[in-house]
């Protein structure tokens, strides 16, 4: 019986964010972010070495392939590898590489090989490792060819402190470490959107933290439920994710009552920057994200979010700006959003929409008729009655939740987009 191969995943992480003294601050946190990572897939070993950090399993129940699918999506890295480990002298190397490579060979016709020796005591030079490793596997499957132009896979041997060979490769996540890059408060509806905007600034380094905006019962323990389950794909790249949980009914019905119909959606969207901000400022966030995409829905001209944006007091970031839907699409399809995000629950914005909404408003204007109400003491009462709920790759538990105030709601139902 032949002895087991040992596996290990490679990842290697780009260099240009990687510059002088932020070099090993960024390197430690992208090995703390595997490490938890790897926590869900078994036991194992997190190091770094020559610009590229080591994945080593513990045992043989550690699940190698969740740990390499989770490491290709951990911000910062932009390419992963399996790879087996061996002995450092040619025998073993190329008795390794004809066990372990076939299996990632099925359906290649051609390949190409080369070696890097970062131990430069290693006898062989790269040019003659590289033309016994691939003599040995050409050997092995005589129906191989080499072809150093487009090669079908590339095998690499790498001599360290052990030989590595490595099987292919796979494109990382890129970006930069979460966490490098400040904290940001994403507002989270159940769209298609949202989840995209709070997905690419992570991908820049932000931490995320959300708020959600809901309306019940005019909106449903579904459709909170389903904003949720966005959050927990978002984990996968963001890590656990806080979502505080702010009721609108109230400023709604106040609007209703009190305000032109006309303004609804840009009064009650000043409301959400308002309480965002206040949320951000809370936690420490230097901004806020949101999916608006110019020109997308009435609430989005650019005269509406200037209007909106007036209300900030924190940055608003906002990644979909300049992409067409279809283009936010795919990225939410890749992402793995898409197929939560069109399930069909109402969101808050989408219950009392007006039927002829403001294009085009004057902040004048739409100051005037939130004057109508107690804009600060709506926004107080609003955080007051919030609550958070932390979600994490495994699932979403509830925090903080103060005590329910009796509230005299008949749920009602307008389905109406904007
Ligand atoms: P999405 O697909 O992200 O929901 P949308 O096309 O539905 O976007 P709007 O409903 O106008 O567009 O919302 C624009 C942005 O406002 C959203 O991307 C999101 O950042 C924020 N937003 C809207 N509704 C909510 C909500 N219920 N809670 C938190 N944020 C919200
Ligand atoms: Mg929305």
């Amino acid at each position: 019986m032949s002895e087991r191969i040992r596996e290990i995943i490679l990842c290697k992480y780009g260099e240009i964010i990687l510059k002088g003294a932020n070099r090993k601050y960024f390197e430690d946190m992208l090995c703390r972010e595997l490490r938890r990572k790897a926590e869900r897939y078994g036991h194992f070993t997190v190091s770094r070495s020559q610009s590229t950090i080591y994945i080593e399993p513990d045992d043989d129940r550690a699940d190698l392939d969740g740990m390499y699918e989770a490491a290709s999506k951990v911000f910062g890295i932009i390419a992963v590898t399996r790879a087996a480990e061996c002995e450092k002298n040619m025998e073993a190397i190329e008795q390794m590489a004809v066990r372990y490579l076939p299996r990632y060979m099925k359906g290649i016709r051609t390949f190409k090989c080369d070696a890097r020796r970062s131990d430069k005591r290693f006898p062989l030079t790269s040019m003659e490792i590289v033309s016994e490793v691939g003599g040995a596997i050409l050997e092995a499957m005589p129906h191989l060819r080499v072809d150093v132009h487009q090669p079908d896979m590339e095998v690499r041997i790498e001599i360290r402190e052990k030989a590595y060979i490595h099987a292919g490769q796979r494109k990382g996540a890129g970006g930069m470490p979460v966490g490098s890059n400040g904290r940001g408060l994403l507002l989270l509806s159940g769209g298609i959107d949202s989840p995209v905007a709070g997905y690419m600034l992570a991908k820049r380094g932000m931490r995320v933290e959300a708020v959600h905006f809901e309306s019940f019962p005019y909106t449903s323990e579904l459709a909170r439920e389903k904003v949720f389950r966005l959050a927990q794909i978002l984990t996968e790249y963001t890590g656990e994710i806080y979502v505080h949980v702010v009721s609108l009914t109230k400023i709604q019905e106040e609007l209703m009552r009190h305000c032109e119909e006309d303004f609804f959606t840009l009064l009650l969207r000043r409301y959400m920057m308002a309480i965002a901000s206040r949320v951000g400022q809370q936690v420490h966030a230097q901004a806020l994200i949101t999916g608006e995409s110019l020109g997308q829905v009435a609430s989005q001209t650019s005269e509406a979010i200037a209007v909106t944006n007036a209300r900030s007091t924190l940055p608003v970031f906002r990644p979909c700006i300049g992409m067409d839907k279809e283009e936010i699409i795919q990225i939410s399809r890749r992402i793995g959003t898409y197929d939560v995000s069109i399930e069909p629950y109402e969101d808050c914005c989408t219950v009392f929409t007006p039927r002829h909404p403001r294009t085009r408003p004057k902040l004048e204007q739409v100051a005037a008729e939130e004057a109508r109400l107690d804009f600060d003491a709506l926004v107080q009462e609003a955080l007051d009655g919030a609550y958070t709920v932390r979600v994490g790759s495994e699932g979403y538990e509830t925090l903080e939740r103060p005590e329910p105030t009796m509230q005299n709601n008949e749920p009602k139902q307008d389905d109406c987009r904007g």
